[in-house]
């Protein structure tokens, strides 16, 4: 089952629609981006990393990333390259140690590096205690606030 994170911020700035995690659709969108990423779709990089190992799979799960630069958040399938026998095909999601290949995502507007938000459960996010999670308001760029706020299918 997917989740949904919320961001807010004092100055009024609220979004709940990012997705997150793995949901229902996960096996199959995974295989799909597998697909294209052989195919070229995500840059020559990807096709010949996964043209020289048939058993690199694609991350398909949903991650939240900010831009590095004018702080828009996007939810995006994360599209790692990782490697596991665990993978039976189904919800696995790899472990930090088999992600072999980390997937640059670029900011839609300013085509600036954006980065990962990690999120979990026990730190619904202000980032204070840790600066490498903290996560700024895409409205006014003072930090704001992620937490998860529900679920999808
Ligand atoms: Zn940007
Ligand atoms: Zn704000």
């Amino acid at each position: 089952m997917g989740r949904l994170v919320m961001v807010e911020c004092k100055c009024g700035y609220f979004n709940d629609e990012y997705m997150y995690g793995v949901n229902m659709a996960y096996p199959r969108v995974k295989k799909h981006h597998t697909a294209l990423a052989k195919s070229g779709r995500y840059g020559n990089k990807w096709k010949e990393l996964l043209q020289n190992d048939p058993e690199l799979l694609v991350n398909a799960e949903y991650r939240l990333y900010q831009c590095t630069g004018c702080h828009k958040i996007v939810s995006r399938h994360c599209m790692d390259l990782y490697k596991s026998s665990k993978d039976d095909g189904c919800y696995y999601t790899p472990e930090a140690n088999e992600v072999i290949y980390e997937y640059k995502h670029i900011c839609p507007d300013c085509k600036k590096r954006m980065v990962y938000i990690p999120l979990s459960e026990m730190n619904c996010l202000s980032g204070i205690d840790n600066p490498e999670e903290t996560v700024y308001c895409p409205k006014c760029g003072d930090m704001a606030i992620a937490s998860f706020c529900g679920f999808t299918d």
